[in-house]
């Protein structure tokens, strides 16, 4: 059961192959049996799971499926789930249980899903490869040495390990890309404001949006045609009616035109991703897309605008962390500088500290002028280069990340070596548009994601060809050695 895609099980819960009890109970066991090895989880809600498991059944039997009815995944730890612990990695919400549950988090229960349990990432959604979480790192189902990417990793390692039919996952600079990139995957990021942030924890919020990782872009589309929508808790949700992504994705492609952009092939990228991706471009060509050669610019300044204004953003809203509220609190503070100080110190991890340090930096008064307000001219620099791209074509495509999910400890003391595995994925969320990452091959026996970029609410076009190209092709289909 574990193999089936979310568009099979709903045929085999239809059908009553199998009850969602089972069901989940079978995803239960694995997880049970394997996620010592991956550690994609950090909670696993199994009585939870169960109950709303029968309860799904039951509103089968009764005549009244919804969409997802029955179908078992599993949430991000930052999205805030009713009486069950949200840590978003870090010690600093070990002890949260929160009293609500995000949007995002609502209407795939209304939708009928099942949630097996929260799953692993980088401390607060900061980081590239998994390695910044309180709760340890998750394991690569490819290549257990390596990273499975960040933040999202738990959420990447749970769908490729075969451990959930789909996961939820947030994307503030690749956090959705480049793990479905580093496990074989696919994930998609919508429009900024497409999928409310409410309830979802706040890293840098002109930025955060939520979105699906799963095993193809069909399930991926059924799933975010729940998630998505508008939300008047959420002041940056747009209102607009959500498309039927579902509708188009068997469409035909041919006239398509596909902008690939010089930046992206540039110095840096590894030869093998490179080739795969040019690959797959070529393979949309025999689709009938054409394809053109754009440029954008500014893609150079990206990284750096990006860590600028992601660190401001996170300065701002990670103070509310101050052992007073809720979450970690210091033992025996001496008074209340003592209380903040100690906190702090303890509850958050060092990437989140340099962050926060960096950013208030940033925004201090002498220096504002000279970081903070620089980054945000530079992102609408950003945001101009793709806005003229897409006068001439659909879609752009080029690649997720420079290589294939490298080794645990290979990055992890040099943060800006870090950092550039965001090059190609940060230009999209400053510019607030969609992205898709799609298997497309492997390199060094890793897989390799390619990235399709989107206008402004073009998702349904992003889902059409990634489902178009993983009909004509089975990267997709590809697992892991051991995944049985
Ligand atoms: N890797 C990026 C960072 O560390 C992106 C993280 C994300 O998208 N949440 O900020």
């Amino acid at each position: 059961m574990h193999e089936q895609t979310i568009a099979e099980l709903k045929r085999g819960l239809s059908s009553g192959a199998f009850s969602s009890e089972e069901l989940t109970r079978h995803y239960l066991e694995r997880i049970e049996r394997l996620d010592d090895t991956y550690k994609s989880y950090i909670t696993v809600t199994k009585e939870a799971a169960l109950a709303q498991a029968r309860a799904a059944d039951a509103a089968r039997a009764g005549g009244d499926a919804a969409p997802l009815c029955g179908i078992p995944i599993a949430h991000k730890d930052i999205f805030c789930t009713r009486g069950v612990r949200t840590s978003c990695g870090s010690k600093m919400l070990d002890n949260f249980v929160p009293p609500y549950s995000a949007t995002a988090v609502e209407k795939l229960e209304q939708a009928g899903c099942v949630m097996l349990g929260k799953t692993n990432m980088d401390e607060f959604a900061m980081g590239s490869s998994n390695e910044n979480s309180y709760y340890g790192e998750v394991k690569n189902p490819w290549h257990i040495d390596s990273v499975p990417g960040g933040s999202s990793g738990g959420s990447a390692a749970c769908v490729a390990a075969q451990l959930a039919a789909a996961a939820t996952g947030t994307d503030t600079g690749g956090s959705i890309r480049q793990p479905a990139s580093h496990c074989g995957i696919t994930g998609i990021k919508p429009t900024y404001g497409r999928v409310s942030r409410w309830g979802m924890v706040a890293f840098a919020s002109s930025l955060d949006q939520g979105g699906v990782l799963a095993r193809n872009a069909e399930d991926a589309a059924l799933v975010l045609q729940q998630m998505a929508g508008f939300d008047n808790r959420d002041s940056t949700s747009i209102d607009r009616p959500v498309e039927d992504y579902c509708q188009n994705l068997h469409a035909g492609i041919e006239g398509t035109v596909v902008g690939v952009p010089g930046e992206y092939f540039g110095e840096g990228l590894d030869s093998a991703v490179g080739a795969a991706v040019e690959a797959a471009i070529e393979q949309f060509e025999a689709l009938g897309a054409r394809i053109k050669a754009i440029h954008l610019p500014h893609t150079r300044l990206a990284v750096p605008a990006y860590y600028i204004i992601a660190p401001a953003e996170c300065s701002a809203n990670l103070s509310r962390f101050d052992g007073v509220r809720y979450g970690y609190r210091c033992s025996d503070p001496q008074d209340l500088d003592d209380l903040y100080k100690r906190s702090r110190g303890e509850g958050f991890g060092e990437e989140v500290k340099r962050r926060i340090l960096v950013g208030t930096y940033a925004l201090s008064a002498g220096y504002y002028d000279a970081y903070y307000s620089q980054a945000q001219k530079v992102r609408r620099l950003i945001k101009q280069d793709f806005v003229d791209a897409f006068s001439d074509v659909d879609v752009i495509a080029g690649p997720v990340a420079p290589s294939p999910a490298f080794r645990f400890g290979a990055k992890s003391r040099d943060p800006v070596a870090m950092y550039l595995e965001d090059i190609y994925t940060v230009p999209v969320s400053l510019a607030g548009l969609p992205g898709l990452s799609l298997p497309c091959g492997l390199a060094a026996g890793k897989p390799v994601g390619l990235q399709l970029i989107g206008n402004y609410f073009d998702e349904a076009r992003l889902l059409n060809m990634a489902h178009r190209f993983q009909q004509a092709t089975d990267h997709h289909r590809q697992r892991a050695a051991g995944i049985d």
